[in-house]
């Protein structure tokens, strides 16, 4: 019993959990190692428990134990920490899933979606999405980002959320059944983009009421947002207001991984009714999420879920908000150093914000306007959009507002390598440039490693340090294209190859300029089942059909989908992919990597093969 006061202050699940696995129960269950018992007896075995320690093994229990209640059906100690999890993030309805907003994803699509319903998601969503459009056998219709000019991918215009612009899009859509359709039946929004620009959610929810009967907004690297005023009215669950506005059902899908402090694999997912007279049977939810759960699942992420709740119900606003002081403290120290550089004309990297010298803590520091050259987009007066803070976008010279690039320039990737070779990961980089994300466990300590390895950087491309000092992998991989080369000399040469093939202009026109759609998406990944497909190199995709999802891996946002046709050598696509091969022939070790591209050593050249649809019987490209 006094152990159990002293384990009052503990959230549901994690107390039962914790309080079961201390009585060392003898169990004649799944799973076989028996609380790590099994693993003792060879030194590989006996090293991995001792590694992870014995709690983890003795919190690792069979979904008999019937003392923790049932995850699946959600009863118990369970159910009672979804519950809390709801209120805390303010839903009607929150279950814990444990494969990831990517399966968080397919369950509010299985809720919610049957065969050959036309389903709205931005074309800057994630790859998870895409996979739910297949295995539903939906008809997607699509809407495209906002150009940006510095290859990041842009919000949707708001200008999108019409009746007219919805109605349009169907009625021009080859692949619907019902062009008439004025409503979809699920719309998808990625809350916040992968570079922090966040829409107003609650004029995105009242502008989609008429729109479509479900709402998801993906927010797998948002979590936080319920947490800190700054984000108010710019998160799917935001309180409701007392003058009910109009919203369609509403999804919110949340890593709590990603940005807060649960396992890997931790997700949330949020329900709420919307405003209208149809609701969703809750049993849908939870029979959708039994499609995609394991029977197994392991107690310890589910004990992360329940904990972070407790962390962020009890300190969120006090994370949140450090957080977003380490940010802006870190943002000013870049933008200091670099008026620094430039008062003496030399080169330093730039922060993607406002222009404005001192930004506080008011989201109307952080507004996207009309007229902003920083942004890099064309904002109008309807959108409303702020930058998340908490996502620093560095951007390394070379590169313009207008897409046009300088003599001069410095690739990112390159500089993501050499921070990778002094111990420091940036989340993600494109061509010219590296996010950083700002996340609750950061540290003073942690930024002023950052600050000191860019300027490191800065004075290794100074000094034209050889390649071979910081790559030594490549550098002895492939020793005639380095030898003897220095690191200024590795930017200036990709940087010219960039310049030369305008690869600013064409990272914006693929992700604003769609391919169109021959068959339905999940009709062309059938293919594969029925042996319909093969290989072919870029020079001969011209006019066939993609089996395969394409994305280029950062930022993983697919530019291809199954059963787009590609279009002819010098479209946005193609011409994409054949400079990333170009630049891992000439720059080997700097490719991108690619989900859906085969790579072949050929004759010592590499070369790109894409995945189509045979021809048919009659001999016609599909
Ligand atoms: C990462 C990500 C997902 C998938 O989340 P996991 O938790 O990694 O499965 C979904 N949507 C977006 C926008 C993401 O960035």
């Amino acid at each position: 019993m006094e152990k159990d006061k002293q384990d009052a202050h503990l959230p549901p699940f994690y107390r039962a959990l914790k309080r079961y696995a201390k009585g060392k129960p003898a169990l004649w269950s799944t799973p076989g190692h028996a609380s790590g018992n099994g693993l003792k007896a060879c030194p590989a075995g006996k090293d991995f428990y001792e590694f992870f320690g014995h709690n983890l093994f003795q919190a690792d229990m069979s979904s008999s134990v019937e003392e923790l209640g049932s995850l699946l059906e959600h009863e118990g100690a369970p159910a009672e920490a979804e519950k809390r999890a709801a209120e805390v993030f303010g839903a009607d309805t929150t279950f814990f899933v444990l494969n990831g907003t990517s399966t968080a994803n397919k369950v509010a699509f299985f809720a919610t979606v049957k065969p050959g319903d036309l389903v709205l998601v931005g074309r800057n969503c994630h790859k998870s999405i895409m996979h739910a459009i297949i295995m539903n056998e939906a008809i997607p219709v699509y809407l495209t980002p906002k150009p940006c000019s510095y290859g990041l991918i842009g919000p949707i215009d708001f200008a999108q959320f019409t009746k007219e612009n919805i109605r349009a899009k169907i009625s021009s859509n080859p692949l619907t059944t019902n062009p008439k359709a004025a409503k979809v039946q699920l719309a998808v929004i990625t809350n916040c983009t992968y570079d922090g620009v966040i829409y107003h959610a609650g004029k995105v929810k009242a502008r989609m009421a008429d729109l479509t009967h479900f709402l998801l907004f993906d927010e797998a690297w948002y979590a936080y947002a319920a947490f800190h005023p700054f984000y108010e009215g710019r998160y799917a669950m935001t309180p409701r207001t007392k003058r009910r506005t109009q919203s369609p059902a509403l999804f919110a899908t949340q890593s709590t991984h990603k940005l807060l402090l649960a396992f890997s694999q931790c997700s949330m997912l949020h329900f709420r009714q919307g405003s209208g007279p149809q609701e969703l049977d809750p049993r849908g939810l939870v029979e959708a999420n039994l499609m995609h759960a394991s029977t197994s699942p392991f107690y310890p992420l589910f004990a992360s879920l329940d904990v972070n709740t407790q962390i962020m119900k009890d300190s969120g606003y006090d994370l949140i908000n450090k957080a977003l002081d380490i940010a802006l403290r870190f943002r000013g120290a870049v933008r200091r150093a670099g008026a620094r550089f430039d008062k003496h004309g030399d080169w330093w990297f730039s922060v993607w914000q406002p222009a404005k010298k001192r930004l506080e803590k008011d989201p109307a520091d952080w507004a996207l306007k009309p007229g902003d050259s920083w942004t890099g987009m064309d904002i109008s007066a309807e959108d409303d959009y702020i930058l998340d803070p908490l996502k620093v976008t560095l951007l390394t010279p070379g590169v313009h507002a207008d897409a046009s690039m300088d003599e001069f320039g410095i690739p990112a990737c390159v500089v993501k390598k050499y921070l990778a070779a002094r111990g420091v990961v940036a989340e993600k980089n494109g061509f010219y440039n590296l996010l950083f994300l700002f996340a609750p466990g950061v540290s003073t300590t942690r930024t002023a490693q950052l600050l000191r390895v860019l300027h490191d950087f800065k004075w290794e491309y100074a000094d034209n340090s050889p390649v071979s000092k910081w790559f030594a992998d490549i550098a002895a991989q492939y020793p005639h294209r380095y030898d003897g080369l220095g690191l200024a000399d590795l930017c200036q040469q990709m940087h010219d190859f960039l310049r030369e093939r305008d690869i600013m202009r064409r990272t914006m026109e693929m992700y604003t300029q769609l391919p169109p759609q021959a068959v339905a998406p999940h009709k062309a990944y059938y293919g594969l089942a029925s042996g319909r497909t093969e290989y072919v190199p870029l020079s001969q995709a011209p006019g066939r059909v993609s089996v395969l999802m394409i994305l280029p891996y950062p930022p993983g946002v697919p530019v291809m989908m199954p059963g787009e046709r590609f279009g002819a050598l010098d479209s946005p696509i193609l011409e994409f992919l054949r400079v990333n091969e170009e630049l891992e022939n000439r720059f080997p070790g700097f490719g991108t990597e690619f989900h859906g591209i085969k790579k072949v050593w050929e004759n010592g050249r590499l070369r790109y093969f894409v995945c189509v649809l045979n021809k048919t019987k009659k001999g016609g490209a599909v």
